[in-house]
């Protein structure tokens, strides 16, 4: 039985620290809007992904009435609406409240879950409460409401898929029991099963506590003995280690039909969806699981079920509507940040360039990014395309590393095509 985790040591702060809390947490929310170029910005977190019909409907509400009616699908799962009126924020809240999209004001920045996306639909046997019963848990400790806005929870069917996203705290079900890692850490903690959703609530609150000193914003931020002195004060109250390194790629659902077929999957070119996009995938979902899943790799999944004959022709009309619904589509692996004209800090309008240079299906996914930030980039391996002043530079990333940039293209979208292809290949 996991017990509550006592107060860790207080925590020195490291020479030279990692990156603290100096300027407060900037990350938008529903109520916290940003001031983008193309008008303010709102970041609805969806825990887990899993929408309903009526409240994916209310999104779209949202995104025509106050917004400029399309919806982005964030690295998080969650939702961006865009090109807001800067006065909307409070008929914003209201129509969010009402639709059951902000249970908790206090909260709303802290509900960051990525779940499986696939989980209970293709025959894994998983914990489908989870995200609901975490999202329960943290909207009701007030603890939990001073969780930054990055601070990531990770809930794993087993695959190893969002496992693979370097989350906080990561659940991974294993049978009987599950596993609880904390940050990077090869060694987890096995406890039982039902104890899941608590377990990631107290690791959470013990960060917070572990962290006060250092004001670090995510466990990796930590200092190494405050870090080192978490997992400590966990162990005591979880009990003995597994080891169980985390997977270094993690591996989305494959856009098509999914468990023959429980559910089907699509793509999102670049992660942003037109009104009749999403109303489409909305109608589908309200035919069949009343449910949609919106994947961390800006996909979304429709469970089912589905007749062979119904997921075909579900899986068509998306196609027509422009959505990825083959892995052999050119645009799959494409990502982009949103660049130029929407960031002021973007140097090129990158979205434009990523269509341009899509070509031949690569094996890795590559990301586009209009400046160094390089907000919404993918984990695991990838391709990075970063525009400079000196021009495009193209790197492969392998986890937290990333090469010296092999090439770097100027003024040439014919070399660009050309030399992110290779990359890919
Ligand atoms: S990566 Fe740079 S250009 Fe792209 S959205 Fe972020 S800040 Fe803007």
């Amino acid at each position: 039985m996991l017990a509550a985790m006592p107060d860790s040591a207080p925590s020195p702060l490291s020479a030279g620290g990692p990156a603290l809390r100096d300027s407060g947490d900037a990350c938008p929310g529903a109520l916290r809007l940003h001031r983008a170029d193309d008008g303010a910005l709102a970041r609805v977190r969806v825990p887990g992904g899993v929408l309903s019909a009526d409240r994916a409907d209310a999104l779209l509400t949202a995104a025509e009435r106050f917004g400029d009616g399309e919806l982005h699908l964030t690295s998080r799962g969650n939702v961006q609406l865009r090109g807001l009126d800067a006065e909307c924020g409070g008929a914003l809240a209201e129509l969010l409240t009402a639709a059951g999209l902000l249970p908790s004001a206090a909260h709303e920045r802290a509900r960051n879950i990525v779940a499986s996306p696939l989980a209970g639909l293709d025959g894994s046997p998983s914990p489908t409460g989870w995200p609901a019963e975490l999202d329960r848990l943290v909207c009701s400790s007030p603890g939990a409401a001073s969780l930054s806005g990055r601070f990531l929870f990770a809930l794993d069917d087993g695959r190893g898929d969002v496992d693979a996203l370097g989350a906080d705290v990561t659940l991974i079900a294993a049978g009987d029991s599950c596993l609880l890692r904390i940050g990077a850490a090869d060694e987890v903690f096995r406890i039982p099963a039902g104890e899941g959703p608590r377990a990631a609530l107290l690791a959470a609150e013990a960060f917070l506590r572990a962290a006060r000193d250092s004001g670090a914003w995510r466990v990796k931020d930590l200092p190494d003995d405050v870090r080192a002195e978490l997992v400590r004060t966990i162990k005591a109250a979880a009990g003995p280690t597994v080891h169980r390194p985390r997977p270094r790629t993690a591996t989305p659902p494959a856009p098509g039909p999914h468990g023959s077929t429980n559910a089907i999957s699509v793509d999102v070119p670049l992660g942003r969806l037109t009104p009749a996009q999403w109303r489409l995938l909305t109608e589908t979902a309200r035919r069949h699981g009343d449910e949609l899943r919106l994947t961390p790799w800006r996909g979304i999944v429709v469970p089912g079920p589905f007749a062979h004959d119904e997921a075909v022709e579900a899986l068509r009309t998306l196609d027509a509507a422009g959505l990825i619904t083959a892995p052999d589509s050119p645009w799959a692996g494409v990502g982009a940040c949103i660049g130029h004209p929407g960031c002021a800090k973007s140097l090129s309008d990158v979205r434009a360039e990523a269509g341009a240079a899509v070509g031949p299906v690569g094996r890795l996914p590559v990301y586009w990014s209009g400046c160094e930030r390089r907000c919404g980039h993918p984990h695991g391996e990838w391709i990075d395309v970063v525009v400079t002043p000196d021009g495009h530079q193209i790197s492969h990333v392998r986890g937290e590393r990333r090469d010296a940039p092999t090439t770097t293209v100027r003024n040439d979208p014919a070399a660009l095509a050309a030399a992110v292809a290779a990359a890919r290949a």
